[in-house]
């Protein structure tokens, strides 16, 4: 069964117990073993002096190269992170593949106190992590894995993968 990294790579402390819930929201969601990783490591290439921002590409591949080399690995950041077509991006994934990244950066406006921020970066975690196990966006307003371009959408959607993600996952990922 694959297994699920959680990677802080931010450029402040570690909050542990952002981390843990973090981790025991993904093993929750999948169903998979989910483990902490630390290293000390972080991917300055991706940072861009014009924009003062992170980008998202180069982290993934980054990942692959200098993280746990098994399972998925999620790295969490307190970066703000862009594609180059958008101004910001809450995080990003290889579609299928083994590398995804999600910041706490643009989740935290509006505030709404640590329990808020927490719930919208477990949200962003799963969906994430989804999109690495191959799941695409879906139609289901309350499911993990509808597109939420604004914070707006990410506090109305669920926690949770619906039942069809639910199902298209297993097959996707079989017992793996
Ligand atoms: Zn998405
Ligand atoms: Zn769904």
């Amino acid at each position: 069964m694959v297994s699920i990294f959680v990677w802080w790579i931010g450029e402040g402390e570690v909050d542990h117990e952002l981390m843990e819930h973090v981790r025991v929201h993904l093993a929750a969601a999948f169903g998979r073993p989910v483990f902490l990783w630390e290293s000390p490591e972080r991917p300055r290439h991706a940072y861009d002096e014009k924009r003062k921002q992170w980008r998202t590409t180069p982290i993934l591949s980054w990942l692959g190269e200098a993280g746990p080399g098994a399972g998925k690995v999620l790295a969490v950041t307190d970066a703000d992170l862009f594609i180059p077509i958008l101004t910001y991006v809450f995080g990003e994934a290889q579609l299928g593949g083994s590398a995804a990244v999600v910041s706490l950066k643009r989740l935290a406006e509006p505030a709404g106190g640590r329990a808020l921020l927490v719930d919208r970066l477990a949200k962003e975690a799963v969906h994430e992590v989804g999109h690495a196990f191959g799941l695409v966006h879906c139609g289901q307003e309350h499911c993990v894995m509808s597109r939420s371009p604004a914070v707006r959408e990410v506090d109305a959607k669920g926690k949770d993968l619906c039942s069809e993600c639910r199902i298209h996952l297993d097959e996707l990922a079989g017992g793996a």
